[in-house]
């Protein structure tokens, strides 16, 4: 749980502080806030700073926050989902205890409450058809037409209504509409559909109903059955929250919620609607739901991300009433800060390239002593295994390097980190290809542990790992999925277009340190100079683990944007 002192120390977001005022002024001694998500998909990056909003609030006023399943469309909603959201909930850290809720639970009383509003004469069955309906409803410069049902007696639209539920009709030909104000400048005033008929069979109640509620109507009193007192949800519903009073005030309800808007996540180099994501899982251009470049709560998670690291970013971007955009930047950086004091440090080496220490003898290991971590002692160290042939990565070493590179080329002496000074004497190449298959060099045996006893200056040290002790690995070099800021922005550019190909590198022969045989699946360490990675649970096997690259060391997208 991130620190209350973090929270404490910056300023009250807007609603924090509208709840602080209410709590000061005693029109609430308690606070009830909910997350109100829809079965129908996977949480996202986009759900996490609603849910760190609504429980954050919870936590921080020792309050209660309520979890609630919109399960009103029949349709599209599934089990699998809500298992999901309760699992990626919890893992973020957070509990609902025991207000877990779905909004069917409440199909029973929002019926009697469209009775009452049907016998106050405030709803009514309209018979327009889809088309017809959106012909009356008018645009935003000239208002609707009344529809030609709108008058009928609250006896005849009783028996109408019960006929809907009792499935006489077809989908399509009835709704129940509020009887509102079709003249009012707000769309959503015109009359609204509160019912419709849908003979879908629903994930919990089965066949029961052949009717469903609208969200409309059915957010509003789902919130006052539950007593919540603030209802926080994103900007978009701005246009709702008339309605949402008006429900309840014409119900003359006994409790009435507040709704309060707040700007939704959008972040760069991603898409976040549910139906985009939806796209990417079945046409496969990502490897399901929890890819780990999906920024969805389950990706994320098997990418490597923390909890922590979530809810601190959650933190750091804030609560505001104006939509912006957020840097994926800010994302990355959270996981970086976060893993930086406690991901142990190894070696891992990706691009491997052999290294023959002519004078080091045959058949000797030594145990060298590394550094699990630069800054903190009390993380210890561990023994790793030095014997004649090691591998380095490629790129340390140059056939001509230039005067500014630090690391191997002929004559050159570098640090093997925790090892020796090695200087290179020659090099193997495959005349045909021009590669360079493995170098040559001595070590200085007075050197053991990387410092010269003379004092010599050595400016590069290189990572490395024993050629017959280190143990392969495969290695998934995970990156942003898509190349452009804002894959939305061109309407007439297919969002796809902007994947990036290489936004996953799989490399099969990397090796690593032994140590790294012994670490649990979903273990997150940094492979020194190279990044951040977590040992992934599903699909390393004993003795052959398989990392995910959670984030570079580095934000090397910061100078590609223009
Ligand atoms: P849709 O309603 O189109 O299926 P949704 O993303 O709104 O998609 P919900 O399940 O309704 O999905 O969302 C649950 C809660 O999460 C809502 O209160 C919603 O406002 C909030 N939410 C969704 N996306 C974001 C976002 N990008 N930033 C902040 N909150 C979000
Ligand atoms: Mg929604």
């Amino acid at each position: 749980m991130e620190s209350k002192e973090t929270l404490e120390k910056k300023p009250l977001d807007f609603i924090r502080q509208i709840i602080a005022d209410d709590l000061a002024t005693g029109k609430h001694k308690t606070t009830v806030t909910r997350f109100p998500p829809e079965p129908n998909g996977f949480l996202h990056i986009g759900h996490a700073k609603s849910i760190c909003l609504n429980f954050g609030i919870a936590l921080e006023n020792n309050t209660k926050c309520h979890l609630r399943f919109d399960d009103t469309n029949p349709s599209k909603e599934e089990t699998k989902y809500v298992e999901s959201i309760k699992t990626d909930v919890h893992w973020l850290g957070y509990d609902w205890g025991e207000n877990l809720h779905f909004a069917s639970d409440y199909f029973d009383n929002l019926y009697d409450f469209a009775v009452q509003l049907i016998k106050g004469g405030n709803a009514y069955i309209c018979d327009l058809n889809a088309d017809e309906m959106r012909q009356y409803r008018g645009t935003l410069t000239e208002p609707g037409k009344n529809s030609p049902y709108r008058d009928r007696s609250p006896e005849e639209n009783l028996q109408l209504f019960e006929k809907m539920k009792a499935g006489e009709f077809d989908e399509g030909s009835h709704v129940l509409r509020a009887k509102i104000d079709m003249g009012s400048p707000n769309l959503k005033m015109r009359d609204p559909v509160i019912y419709r008929i849908l003979k879908a069979h629903h994930h919990r109640t089965g066949d029961t109903w052949c009717i469903y509620p609208m969200y409309d109507f059915t957010h509003c009193l789902s919130d006052m059955l539950e007593e919540i007192t603030h209802s926080l949800c994103t900007l978009e519903f701005e246009d709702h929250r008339p309605l949402y009073d008006w429900v309840l005030d014409t119900l003359e309800t006994p409790c009435h919620p507040r709704q309060i808007e707040f700007a939704r996540l959008n972040l760069t180099y991603t898409v976040m609607s549910k139906r985009k994501i939806l796209q990417l899982v079945n046409e496969h251009h990502v490897d399901g739901w929890d890819d780990p470049r999906m920024l969805t709560i389950s990706g994320l998670r098997r990418r490597g991300y923390t909890p922590e690291s979530i809810r601190n970013f959650c933190n750091t971007i804030g609560v505001g009433k104006k939509s912006s955009w957020i840097d994926m930047g800010v994302l990355e950086k959270s996981i970086r800060d976060d893993l930086d004091p406690k991901a142990p440090r190894v070696m891992c080496v990706l691009d491997p390239l052999k290294v023959i220490i002519d004078n080091y003898p045959e058949d000797l290991t030594e145990m060298v002593s590394g550094k699990n971590h630069p800054k903190d002692p009390e993380m210890g160290t561990r023994e790793i295994p030095f014997t004649k042939e090691l591998y380095i990565e490629k790129h340390d070493f140059m056939e001509n390097p230039p005067g500014k590179f630090h690391r191997l080329g002929p004559g050159r002496e570098v640090r093997l980190r925790y090892g020796y000074l090695v200087t290179c004497v020659s090099y193997d190449k495959d005349e045909e290809t021009g590669e360079v298959t493995a170098i040559h060099c001595t070590y200085d045996p007075e050197t053991k542990g990387g410092s010269a006893p003379d004092g010599r200056k050595v400016k590069g040290t290189i990572h490395w790992v024993s050629a017959d002790k280190g143990i392969e690995c495969d290695v998934r070099l995970y990156d942003r999925l898509f190349n452009h800021e804002n894959p939305d922005a061109d309407k007439e550019v297919d969002f796809k277009e902007y994947l990036n190909p290489e936004s996953k590198v799989v490399i099969t022969n990397a090796v690593a340190e032994p140590a790294l045989g012994e670490f649990e699946p979903g273990s997150r360490v940094q492979f020194e100079r190279t990044g951040y990675f977590c040992i992934d649970p599903i699909d390393s096997k004993p003795g052959r683990p398989a990392f995910n690259r959670i984030v570079t060391l580095r934000d090397s997208w910061a100078k590609q944007q223009k």
